[in-house]
C-alpha cells in the first residue's frame, strides 16, 4: 500500500511503501546509531556501513525520509542549510560558468555567491524571478545553475518553478530550488520540474530552533549528484547522528505543525490589512497569488512581512511594543519570531527599511495577532 505523506512524516519512514511498523530491537522510533565505524567480516568485507564519515544510520534514514517527503530519488543531509547549498554549486560549477540567482532570497547565499562567482570566476546573474522575460534573457546556453527561492525571503515573492524550470531546463542548465519555507507540505518542486530541492532542515523540518542542518534533493541520481555526494564525503560537512536524531524527531510532527502555523499565518496577514501593508502568497492582493495557487497546496506557508510605514525607526519601535513575538533571526521552530532584516542585511540591500518578518509558530491566533494589534496601535 502507497502511504500518504503524514504516515510518512508521523512514522519517520524510510519509504512510501515502508510495511514495517517498528525500527531495530523493535524499537518504535528511529534509534541514534552513534558509531563512527563498522566491523568488516572474516573475507574483510563491509556487511553494511564502513567508516561512517557520511554512512552512520541516523542521518541516512533522515535522509530517505525527507527523499520520500519530497518524491525524490536520492537525498544528502548537511551540518546546515549553507553547507547543502554551497555544495550544488562547488560541485556543478566551473570557471567561466554562469549561475543564475534570485534577486529575493536568503540573504547570506547572495553574499556567498558574490565571493564565489568573484574568487573562480564565474559569471553571476542575479535576475527578478517573477520576471519571465528578465528570466529568459539571464539564462543562456554556458549556464550550469539557475537558482530560486520560493516562497522567497523576506517579501514572499513567488516563483513560477514550472515556467523557470522549462527555461533552465532548455538551456541544459541545472535547476535548484530552496523550499524552505515552503516546506514538503505547502511545494513539492521536484514534481513541477526541479532537479534539485534545498532545505535549510534548521527551520521547518527540524522545527523546534534546536538544530542546525540542511538537506538537498535529487530528482534522479546523476554525474552531478555523484559530484554533490563525493565532495560531501571529501570535506565533511556532514550531519552528526545526534543532529539527526533531533530532525527525525521534528519531522514526526511536520504535518501538524506546518498546518497549524500555516492555518494561523493566514488569518494573521487577513486580519492585519486594515492595520499595515502585509505581504502573504495567500493574500488575493499579492502580485504571484495565482502562482502560488497553483503550484502549493494545503496553504501558503507560515511566513508573512508587514510594511509598517515610518522607517526603520517605526519598524523598530513596533519590536520594541511586542511583548509575545521574540525579535530574533530565524523562522520555522514552534514559537514565533520577528525580525527587521535591514538592520541585519545592513546598508546594501534592497530589503525595505520599514519591513518586518514574521515567522508564525504555534501559539494561539488571537494571543498573536493581539500582540501585534498592540503593537501597531
Ligand atoms: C536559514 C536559511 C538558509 C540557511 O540555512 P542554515 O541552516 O542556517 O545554514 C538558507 N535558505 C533559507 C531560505 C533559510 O531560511
Amino acid at each position: 500500500m502507497t502511504l500518504r505523506p503524514e504516515t510518512i512524516s508521523a512514522k519517520a519512514l524510510p519509504s512510501s511503501t515502508a510495511s514495517d511498523q517498528v525500527f531495530a530491537d523493535r524499537a518504535i522510533i528511529p534509534p541514534i546509531q552513534l558509531a563512527t565505524t563498522y566491523a568488516r567480516d572474516a573475507a574483510y568485507q563491509l556487511v553494511g556501513p564502513g567508516y561512517a564519515r557520511d554512512e552512520n544510520p541516523t542521518p541516512v534514514h533522515a535522509e530517505r525520509v525527507i527523499a520520500t517527503l519530497e518524491g525524490g530519488a536520492e537525498a544528502l543531509a548537511f551540518a546546515s542549510g549553507m553547507a547543502a547549498a554551497t555544495a550544488v554549486f562547488r560541485a556543478a560549477c566551473r570557471p567561466g560558468d554562469r549561475i543564475v540567482a534570485p534577486l529575493a532570497g536568503y540573504y547570506n547565499l547572495r553574499g556567498w555567491l558574490e565571493r564565489f562567482c568573484a574568487q573562480w570566476g564565474l559569471d553571476l546573474q542575479v535576475v527578478d524571478m517573477t520576471d519571465l522575460a528578465a528570466v529568459r534573457a539571464a539564462i543562456r546556453p554556458g549556464t550550469r545553475v539557475v537558482w530560486v527561492e520560493s516562497p522567497a525571503n523576506p517579501t514572499w515573492e513567488v516563483t513560477d518553478l514550472a515556467a523557470v524550470g522549462a527555461l533552465a531546463r532548455a538551456a541544459g542548465a541545472l535547476f535548484a530550488v530552496d523550499s524552505t519555507s515552503a516546506t514538503p507540505v505547502h511545494c513539492k518542486p521536484l514534481a513541477l520540474g526541479a532537479d534539485l530541492v534545498m532545505h535549510s532542515a534548521t527551520k521547518f523540518l527540524g522545527g523546534h530552533s534546536d538544530v542546525l542542518a540542511g538537506v538537498l534533493v535529487t530528482a534522479r541520481t546523476d554525474a552531478t549528484w555523484a559530484a554533490i555526494r563525493q565532495l560531501r564525503h571529501d570535506e565533511g560537512a556532514c550531519l552528526g547522528p545526534f543532529e539527526a536524531y533531533l530532525l527525525l524527531r521534528g519531522l514526526r510532527t511536520l504535518f501538524v505543525r506546518v498546518e497549524r502555523s500555516s492555518a494561523t499565518a493566514a488569518a494573521l496577514a487577513a486580519r492585519l490589512q486594515p492595520l499595515c501593508t502585509v505581504l502573504y502568497p495567500g493574500l488575493p492582493s499579492h502580485p504571484q497569488h495565482a502562482i502560488a495557487a497553483a503550484q502549493m497546496q494545503r496553504g501558503f506557508g507560515s511566513m508573512l512581512a508587514i510594511r509598517t510605514g515610518g522607517g526603520a525607526e517605526r519598524a523598530l519601535a513596533v519590536i520594541r511594543k511586542l511583548r509575545l513575538w521574540v525579535p530574533a533571526t530565524s523562522l520555522g521552530g514552534v514559537e514565533s519570531l520577528v525580525e527587521h532584516r535591514y538592520t541585519v542585511e545592513g546598508a546594501n540591500t534592497p530589503t525595505p527599511q520599514d519591513l518586518l518578518r514574521l515567522a508564525v509558530g504555534i501559539e494561539h491566533v488571537e494571543d498573536l495577532f493581539d500582540d501585534l494589534a498592540q503593537a501597531l496601535a
